[in-house]
């Protein structure tokens, strides 16, 4: 069915891919306007000597969320990208040398929970439990369904009572599970999608049960060939995307949005606009001519912002058969750095880190007998520590080349080919993201659901937003999430 209207889109992340493929499919002819010279956004890819390195996201769950974009524009999947299963899921490591294989079967986890410590594993199977009837309700019920109206909010509100939403993710945990060291396997995750697990709702335990039920996968070619899939599921169905295409002003007209502007000059006139970009960006830059912009970004502004990453990407001449395709190394501190990270004032002494090795699932991510990896130390945000990146950054390359050296990576100096660091500012610089945060608005209960900016704007009609920014929030499942939901609106709301 074609409607005959046509829709711009800010941004080609996954929000922003996600939900122009939804409104193309749909007969929305719909352009997609990316910044960069490259789409994906956090999924940005870099290549550099043979080496691929992908920029953001590793750990793909939820495969059916892909799935679903192919299935709704009629395209068999497998014609654009290949998942392949990672096992472990994630390989946990801690200081004093030990290690637990977080792995999707129960047998190998109950030995390695019973060794622990033999009472949590009664304790995680009513973990398991919760988690899946977290699940349930918070995924799958209400992952890709617009938080409008607060009447949206109160009903949602006995379940989110029930499920004890006000608990933290770590205080959850801890009432399943005693030995610390489960507690910090188990609670991790939210900081995957930006969220404290001291402080972020217990709902976010969902990604456990998500991950237990269908998988972890990697795509075959890196996340880069997953995007650069999604792009040509696009194309194929006549959509339109324009690199080197930064968008400087929304221009409305009678209230509504008409157009929009690129740095360059050009104007896309548009029935519908949706902003897969920063939302302090998208309200206080884009539309910050408008009463309506310079309101909500000043109102964005004082909301609570996820933290940043400093991420560094590396080339070694050499395979690294020591390491699984996901390491998470725990440092000596848990509660004590998460504290830092997400508050400041300063840069922790220091780490846990997220070690990737993808040549442990695809070696065609490197030249033969070779391995790319990237480390990524989460760090605080633009606003919580007076940190010049600038100077700061080489010094803290320096810093993780000799953690990785001493416990990780025995050599990895004499074997390092090539290397490169995103830091904070290129959150800000490159993304336009706000106090150069990876993930948006933090995910806490009060900045969540309803109370997250929504997927269509209040004031302005046909003014809408995707990614993590908006609800859900962050995370591929997330923002593919938020592109169901989004579209959902526009097509609606785009009915004669
Ligand atoms: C290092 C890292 C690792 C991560 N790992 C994982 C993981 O393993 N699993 C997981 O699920 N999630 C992970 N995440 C989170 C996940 O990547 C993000 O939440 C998600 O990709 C964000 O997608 P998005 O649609 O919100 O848009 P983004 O990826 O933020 O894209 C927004 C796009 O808008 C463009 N843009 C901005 N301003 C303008 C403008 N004015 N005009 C035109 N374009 C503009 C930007 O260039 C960008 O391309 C990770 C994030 C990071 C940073």
């Amino acid at each position: 069915m074609s409607l005959s209207r046509t829709a711009v889109v800010v941004g080609a992340g996954f929000g922003g891919l996600a939900l122009a493929i939804r409104l193309q499919a749909q007969g929305v002819q719909t352009t997609l306007l990316e910044k960069r010279d490259k789409p994906g956004g956090r999924a940005y890819v870099y290549e550099d000597q043979g080496f691929t390195f992908d920029a953001g996201p590793t750990v793909i769950t939820d495969p059916s969320a892909i799935e679903e974009l192919f299935a709704v524009a009629g395209k068999p999947m497998s014609d654009y990208v290949e998942l392949l299963p990672v096992a472990p899921f994630y390989r946990l490591c801690w200081e004093d040398g030990s290690t637990f294989d977080y792995v999707n079967d129960q047998a190998v986890l109950d030995r390695q929970i019973h060794a622990l410590n033999p009472a949590d594993v009664a304790g995680y199977q009513r973990f398991l439990a919760y988690s899946r009837a977290v699940f349930e309700e918070g995924y799958l019920k209400l992952g890709a369904v617009p938080f409008l109206s607060i009447r949206d909010m109160l009903q949602a509100g006995p379940q989110l009572a029930r499920l004890q939403a006000w608990k933290s993710v770590y205080g959850m945990v801890s009432r399943f599970i005693q030995n610390e060291k489960l507690r910090q396997a188990f609670s991790f995750h939210s900081l995957l999608v930006g969220g404290n697990p001291f402080a972020t709702s217990s709902i976010y335990t969902l990604i456990h049960a998500l991950e237990r039920r269908w998988g972890v996968w990697f795509p075959k070619g890196g996340t880069g060939a997953l995007v650069r899939g999604l792009v040509r599921l696009f194309e194929d169905l006549g959509g339109r995307l324009e690199l080197n295409a930064e968008v400087a002003h929304i221009a409305l007209q009678s209230g509504r949005v008409s157009s929009v502007r690129v740095r360059d000059g050009r104007e896309f006139a548009c029935d519908q606009l949706a902003s897969n970009a920063d939302v302090v960006h998208t309200y206080a830059q884009l539309l910050g001519e408008h009463p309506r912009g310079q309101q909500e970004g000043a109102r964005l502004r004082k909301q609570r912002f996820s933290n940043s990453l400093f991420v560094l990407h590396f080339g070694l001449d050499r395979p690294q058969p020591q390491l699984q395709h996901h390491t998470v190394c725990f440092g000596a501190r848990y509660r004590g750095l998460i504290d830092e990270i997400f508050k400041g004032p300063g840069l922790a002494t220091d780490f846990s880190l997220y070690l990737h090795a993808p040549c442990v699932t695809d070696p065609s991510l490197a030249p033969v007998g070779c391995s790319s990896h990237y480390v990524l130390s989460p760090v605080p945000h633009l606003g919580n520590a007076e940190v010049d990146w600038e100077e700061e950054g080489p010094r803290y390359r320096e810093r993780l080349f000799d953690y990785l050296e001493q416990r990780y990576m025995p050599g990895l100096r004499e074997h390092l080919v090539t290397s490169r660091v995103f830091t904070p500012l290129d959150f800000r610089e490159q993304l336009n993201a706000h106090l150069g945060s990876a993930f948006s608005l933090e995910p806490i209960l009060t900045q969540s659901a309803w109370f997250r900016p929504h997927n269509r704007d209040a004031r302005v009609p046909n003014l809408y937003l995707v990614g993590a920014g908006t609800h859900p929030g962050a995370g591929v499942p997330g923002v593919i999430g938020s592109a169901k939901a989004t579209a959902g609106l526009m097509l609606k709301d785009s009915q004669p």
